[in-house]
């Protein structure tokens, strides 16, 4: 199996078809094809052998797209950068991925031009969309005009695609080694598992391409002769026009982009009734944020995915009928069922699989599994010991093998040598119609180890206090759970990816001079 496997597959089954819309220019299949073949000899042309490393540095754009399909084809290897990162941040990246090119467009230039000034293997920029390019520079079109296609090398299942770094939620991001193996079992079983039929979709892409789940679905799409369609920085309101004026029929969000969403359509009446396919993950979602969706969207089928990128990303799925199950409504509440290519246990801390309800860490095993840590041996065989990966987040089973993932390893809080799962706290608290977002995190405490603590954010025109949202969430859950101090902010600090950033909550909250309530 190998990664440009689709493109062969669309090719033969619809050439003539539109598979990538770039603004006003829309390449057919064949078309497609062609220049990802162009694409991969430019690159060889520079100097590139299989096996080096290729970066991109730019927000999700149709020749993101063509990188993810040029790179497998020529036999290099993907290493998209986060955009959203620091120079510091990018250039221990490039260094550590040991990146020879760089494709990047005309807003990120001058990032691209700083790297490869610090960066000792970064040879060759290639950049797209600029007005007006550097002698020193690449123009990406030009490449691909004056280059003859190459054929195409077919990179095995188990070789290196790709160097993938982790959203860097609890730390610094580690390179996941990836091959097109695992990322087409995930891409694949997660699509059978689903239980939807396997037909082309107007997919929007929307989540950065440089994170696992949003380049999966470029693998998906090409798979089964998609028109892909591309959004660039995120923004609600084009988000909206894109789906409507594009009649988008699929696309995948994290949860927060859902919020934003549905908040829209409250407010404007978008009309997104061509919208059937909604695929999200990448962190909890709230209930009350999936019953909205489910109420304001009625036609919507909507399949949550829960994994990482160490997974190729997926290892579970809620799909469209659990959302829809109104016999077992608490299902909402969790990840789903492992996907067909995994197996999934909850294991205590000597490994023993725990009974069913009981909490332990998650662990996965499957086709999907990471090659490895890119450099990091000794954490490899941590994460990799036994044959499984150990995810580091903490879930139970239901009797049916729902898993319902509580929080991860380093969130969860010990208060009074009780176990508080910060996810579950967090749930209740987003009940609270005052309650717009939350996270909850433990502090140090003299008294409790460490203190439940909420950082919350109003609904607009609301008001409310911590002992208000204490007893609040009383009712719900054990009181030891329930916050024992709420702070109030503007906005919580969120990742590239809208990941809610507890550890930065952590950081500030132990320098804060503030007066928590
Ligand atoms: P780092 O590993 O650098 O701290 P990260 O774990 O956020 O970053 P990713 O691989 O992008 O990097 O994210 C995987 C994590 O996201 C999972 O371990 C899990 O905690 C969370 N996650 C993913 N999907 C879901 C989901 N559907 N529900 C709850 N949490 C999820
Ligand atoms: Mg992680």
């Amino acid at each position: 199996m190998y990664l440009t496997q689709g493109l062969h597959r669309s090719v033969s089954r619809c050439p003539d078809k539109i598979a990538l819309v770039n603004g006003d220019r829309q390449f057919t299949h064949a078309e497609l094809i062609d220049r990802i073949g162009r694409l991969a000899a430019a690159l060889a042309g520079l100097g590139v052998a299989e096996g080096d490393r290729i970066g991109i540095l730019a927000t999700n754009s149709a020749e993101y797209v063509e990188y993810a399909l040029a790179c497998p084809w020529g036999g290099f290897v993907l290493a998209p950068i986060n955009n959203r990162w620091s120079l510091t941040e990018m250039a221990y990246q490039v260094d550590d991925a040991e990146i020879t090119v760089l494709i990047t467009d005309e807003a990120a230039l001058p990032q691209a031009l700083e790297l490869r000034d610090k960066c000792s293997t970064l040879a060759s920029i290639v950049c797209y969309g600029a007005a007006q390019l550097p002698d020193d520079c690449l123009d990406y079109e030009d490449l691909i005009a004056t280059s003859t296609p190459i054929a195409d090398r077919l990179l095995a299942g188990d070789s290196l695609a790709a160097i993938l770094y982790t959203g860097g939620t609890t730390g610094v991001p580690k390179g996941v080694m990836l091959g097109p193996g695992q990322i087409m079992v995930s891409s694949m079983g997660s699509l059978l598992s689903a239980g939807l039929p396997n037909l082309p979709e107007r997919f929007l892409h929307v989540s950065p391409l440089y994170h696992m789940a949003a380049l999966a679905g470029i693998y998906q799409q090409v798979m089964l002769g998609s028109t892909q369609y591309v959004l660039g920085e995120f923004d609600v309101h084009r988000l909206a026009e894109t789906i409507e004026r594009e009649r988008i029929t699929a696309t995948t969000l994290v949860p927060t982009m859902i919020q934003r969403l549905l908040t829209l359509i409250e407010t404007t009446g978008a009309d997104l009734s061509s919208l059937i396919h909604l695929g999200y993950g990448a962190s909890p979602i709230s209930e009350t944020v999936l019953r909205q969706a489910l109420r304001l969207l009625p036609h919507l089928q909507m399949c949550q995915r829960y994994g990482m990128t160490e997974l190729g990303p997926v290892a579970t799925l809620l799909t469209p009928a659990d959302h829809r199950d109104i016999t077992h409504p608490q299902r909402l509440r969790s990840a789903g069922r492992a996907a067909m290519h995994t197996e999934v246990r909850v294991v205590g801390e000597n490994g023993e699989e725990m009974p069913i309800g009981q909490v332990g860490e998650v662990i996965v095993r499957g086709g999907n599994i990471m090659l490895g840590y890119w450099k990091k041996p000794a954490e490899t065989a941590h994460a990799l010991r036994g044959g499984w990966m150990h995810t580091g987040d903490m879930g139970y089973f239901d009797d049916d093998g729902y898993l319902y993932v509580v929080d991860r390893l380093k969130d969860m809080i010990v208060t009074g040598g009780e176990n508080v799962y910060s996810a579950e706290v967090e749930s209740v608290l987003s009940l609270h119609a005052s309650v717009s977002s939350c996270a909850v995190i433990g502090v140090p405490d003299p008294d409790w180890g460490e203190r439940v603590h909420a950082v919350v954010v109003l609904a607009p025109g609301h008001d409310t206090d911590a002992s208000t949202l204490r007893e609040f969430c009383a009712q719900y859950i054990a009181r030891y759970k329930a916050p024992r101090t709420v702070e109030f902010v503007p906005a919580l600090p969120l990742s590239p990816v809208g990941k809610i950033l507890k550890r930065t909550l952590r950081e500030q909250h132990n320098t804060s001079m503030g007066q928590p309530s």
